[in-house]
């Protein structure tokens, strides 16, 4: 099966001790109603969620999302998610999904207002064609995101390190960049720090040295920079995390923006100056990125 579908899931405290979960969840077509009015009307973007990419019906990095998930849900004062559970519903989604490339996503939203419990539910659908992205790049343009480094330390309320329902402000910036004549968009803090792309982390080369903004609170912690790292690693390249100033992008030898369905691709201009592309990097990261990982 190769069509979309979603899982509706009776949320399950985090304590249960069982091993089979299957009957707390149902199957439904994608296009069949299954969510209530008051659900779409009342949540406000008040939830968390993850996009898993499918290679051939298996789901990569399923872990690191999950663990993101539960870091989000916690950031959010949302109930701790059941993991076990939700491992079983994104394995019975993986398992009808044809090959090719398909993404789950994860979906936990404080449910409809006064509500007993959250409201959580898994989808899973084809992926869009990223074939041309990952072989051609990407230009980016630099934005202001508003804040300064210090921002998810000062204001945990802002929740800038979970992975919010809330996008409207990353699908803004990505238009902006549009706008521009560009592709996507990297957010700079207000202090002239480099952040994230709006659905992607950012890798930086230098040398044999590979960069990356630390995900201390201000922004999502990548679970393809995860990846990427450890590939890189085991080819003896040194990674790290680092702040990384705004007047740093410029000078990089290669940067990648790197993201769970679209994968790597090669930012091959900032602020239409032109970057270096490594193709022959970029096509090796992108075929380890589509080799089965857990
Ligand atoms: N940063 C943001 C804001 C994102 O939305 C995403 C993914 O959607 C990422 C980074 C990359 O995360 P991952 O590699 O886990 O997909």
């Amino acid at each position: 099966m190769t069509g979309r579908f979603a899982l509706m899931i009776d949320p399950v405290a985090a304590d249960v001790q069982r091993s089979d979960f299957a009957d707390t969840f149902t199957q439904v077509d994608a296009a069949a109603p299954a969510l209530s009015v008051g659900e779409l009307s009342t949540q406000r973007g008040d939830g968390v969620f993850e996009s898993i990419g499918v290679v051939d019906g298996h789901a990569q990095e399923v872990v690191p999302h999950l663990e993101r998930l539960a870091h989000s849900a916690r950031l959010c004062d949302l109930p701790v998610p059941n993991l076990a559970q939700w491992r079983q519903a994104i394995d019975h989604a993986a398992a009808q999904l044809g090959s090719g490339e398909s993404v789950i996503k994860l979906i936990l939203s404080r449910g409809v207002e006064h509500g007993p419990t959250p409201t959580a539910w898994v989808t899973a659908a084809p992926a869009a064609d990223f074939s041309a992205v990952r072989e051609r790049g990407v230009r980016v343009v630099t934005l202001d995101r508003g804040y300064d480094l210090g921002a998810a330390e000062r204001a945990p309320w802002l929740l800038l390190g979970a992975k919010t329902l809330s996008y409207a402000v990353n699908m803004a910036a990505l238009r902006e960049a549009h706008r521009r004549g560009a592709d996507d968009a990297i957010f700079l803090s207000s202090d002239g720090f480099v952040l994230e792309a709006p659905t992607a982390s950012l890798i930086l080369r230098f040398g044999d040295r590979f960069v990356t903004p630390a995900p201390n609170g201000g922004i999502l912690h990548g679970t393809t920079q995860l990846s990427v790292y450890e590939y890189l690693a085991a080819q003896g390249f040194d990674v790290g995390y680092d702040r990384i100033p705004a007047t740093d992008l410029p000078q990089a030898d290669a940067a990648w923006l790197v993201s769970s369905v679209r994968l790597a691709a090669a930012i091959t201009a900032v602020d239409d100056v032109p970057l270096p592309v490594e193709h022959t990097l970029t096509a090796d990261l992108n075929r380890y990125l589509l080799s089965p990982r857990d």
